[in-house]
């Protein structure tokens, strides 16, 4: 671990560090649950919280982030063995990808379970085998050491014990002693297929872990109301985001893009994440398909390619069960039949570098037009990229789809920036690899020694011009600041420790927390390896605001309950309409219909 200690921590911190032990703490009956984050606690990635109980010790979540290389939660001073169970909220990277370390580095019990839900085990089963793919490569060559191999998945994929929402005790599934009394309760979050919150009682003192907090989605159920806690480890993703553009109209928006693209014969590419975001996706795309006019329903080719295929597949295992989808899709799927809604009546799934050759010659000699959903959603590794350079020595005419947050340092940031920044033609170095044995002639498309490291290895240099591109926003699967807001008032909360967000997120979140949720005595931006007490001694050293120091952030509630009104409004608003097959109401006047109710005039 090659980690800067952060400045909260001693410089000297070695392998042997303690985090309890530093801030000389341990579970008692004065402080029954501690909290310490070991990753995802100012940043989005590696998301980690040890919680330790008198009788247990036990992780929420064990991610890692990816970018340039691989970074893992900070493990140091976990005895061998000393894990007794692991809660996972979701099946994102962030949150599952550390899995295997802890099993290459046997810190797990024997018979330690990872209790998640059905769904979240599946997923997170085929992200960790693809993450392994990825890891191999980052490490092969280079002077990385590989932190987990093929065996440590597999090992650690046998721990699933899968449970509904719902709760139970946790001596019922962990190796503990039956003295334990602690409980763990798991609540839908509606962020992904199986995403939940994660709730541990023990003593009656609670904690609650949001996970990613979704509500945007309109194939996902509602998200379940979690109990009151006493400490709520609350995510901050969009912290600082008052609300997210309209879901309706993002929908909407992408679809005529789109319908725009078929009609032009331009070629269409939508990067993206292929779980999650992919699926959105697709049921953007299965639900209006129909309603093109013949001709061009004939000129559409839906490509579906990668990761996102088995992401899909997944997705159409549950797709009957209303604990895990919304009712409105089950009883469409159930009255139908169709047992694969996020499938478009007709697409491709291509299984070989023929294949994609294939339907890229198909659109230049027949002029048919494929859309293609393909991962990685920020351009950096599996096939996007790829077809991207494709595209480029193909054709003079395409269009490239981002729909989600570009991370810096990736390809998709570094295109995006340029087209924000209005520059005609946008370019970028990748690596990828053409279909065929070259790239087609074209002085868009070269190859090119890798900038800066002198080293004899090829890379990919493109350019197009900057109309190809659109940003998609209003996708996002995670809930803005009054999601977050209206979900904290509902666990009523002594202390918020913020959690995964972005420093500038979670700088306007805390303040906007303490003012608005009733009761609170302090929100803290939580620190890695510091520890969170919860029971009547919580004077611990974390960086608390107080509701006392905090100047108005300038939102009223009235407007959250607006905002949060709106959001209910447009959700309905979207079953109702696709349940009837109607365009349904547009943001506007849904905001006419909640200004009318409330006579509010601007
Ligand atoms: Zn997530």
């Amino acid at each position: 671990m090659s980690d800067v200690p952060p400045p909260w921590l001693p410089e000297d911190i070695d392998e042997t560090f303690d985090p309890l032990e530093h801030a000389d703490i341990e579970p008692s009956p004065e402080t029954p649950l501690i909290v310490t984050p070991r990753g995802g606690d100012r940043e989005v990635g590696r998301s980690c919280y040890q919680v330790d109980t008198q009788h247990g010790r036990y992780l929420v979540d064990c991610g890692l982030s990816q970018g340039t290389s691989d970074k893992f939660p900070d493990l140091r001073g976990l005895q061998p063995q000393s894990i007794d169970a692991v809660f996972l909220t979701h099946a994102h990277v962030d949150h599952c990808g550390g899995l295997p370390v802890l099993e290459n580095r046997n810190l797990l019990a024997d018979n330690a379970p990872v209790v998640t839900t059905p769904p979240t085990a599946s997923i997170a089963s085929l992200m960790l085998e693809d993450s392994l793919k990825i890891h191999r490569r980052e490490t092969d060559g280079s002077s990385a050491v590989q932190q987990f191999t093929s065996r440590d998945v597999a090992e650690v994929c046998d721990r699933f014990h899968t449970v509904g929402y719902g709760g139970g005790r946790i001596e019922g599934v962990a190796p503990v002693s039956d003295v334990e009394p602690a409980i763990f309760q798991l609540g839908n979050t509606a962020h992904l297929l199986g995403s939940a919150w994660v709730v541990i009682q023990t003593s009656g003192y609670r904690v609650c872990f949001s996970g990613d907090l979704g509500g945007r989605a309109t194939h996902l159920p509602d998200m379940s109301p979690p109990p009151e806690s006493g400490l709520l480890m609350l995510e901050s993703t969009y912290g600082d985001t008052h609300s997210h553009p309209s879901l309706s109209g993002a929908r909407t928006g992408l679809w005529e893009d789109i319908e725009r693209a078929i009609q032009t014969r331009e070629p269409v590419l939508i990067p993206t994440f292929a779980i999650g975001r992919a699926q959105t996706i697709l049921l953007i795309i299965a639900e209006r398909l129909h309603t093109l006019s013949a001709d061009l329903r004939d000129r559409v080719e839906i490509v579906l390619d990668g990761m996102a295929v088995e992401g899909t597949d997944i997705y159409h295992e549950y797709v009957e069960d209303t604990n895990y989808f919304a009712e409105s899709l089950v009883n469409r799927v159930v009255e139908s039949g169709e047992t694969e809604p996020f499938f478009a009546e007709s697409f491709t799934i291509p299984e070989t570098d023929q294949d994609r050759q294939k339907i890229l010659t198909r659109a230049a000699r027949d002029g048919t037009v494929p859309v293609i959903i393909s991962p990685s959603g920020m351009l950096t590794g599996g096939n996007s990229p790829r077809y991207l350079a494709e595209f480029t020595a193909r054709f003079g005419n395409a269009s490239v789809f981002l729909t989600g947050y570009q991370a810096a340092n990736t390809t998709g940031r570094t295109l995006q920036s340029q087209y924000q920044a209005d520059q005609e033609t946008v370019s970028a170095t990748i690596d990828a690899t053409p279909f065929s044995t070259d790239w087609p002639e074209s002085s868009d498309v070269q190859w090119v020694h890798a900038e800066n490291t002198g080293d004899s290895e090829l890379k990919t240099r493109i350019s197009f011009s900057a109309d190809w591109i659109s940003l998609v926003e209003g996708l996002s699967g995670h809930a803005a600041q009054s999601g977050l807001l209206s979900f904290a008032r509902t666990v009523a909360p002594d202390t918020i420790g913020l959690i995964h967000g972005p420093d500038y997120a979670q700088e306007r979140l805390g303040p906007h927390l303490a003012e608005n949720v009733a009761g609170v005595d302090q929100v803290t931006r939580s620190r890695r390896m510091t520890p969170i007490a919860v029971g009547s001694e919580t004077d611990v050293d974390t960086a608390v605001i107080s509701p006392e120091e905090i100047d108005s952030t300038g939102y009223t509630e009235l407007e959250d309950q607006i905002d949060h009104l709106y959001e209910l409004l447009s959700k309905l608003n979207e079953e109702v309409a696709s349940a009837r097959n109607e365009p349904g109401l547009s943001e506007a006047e849904i905001r006419e219909v909640i200004q009318d109710e409330m006579e509010i005039k601007e």
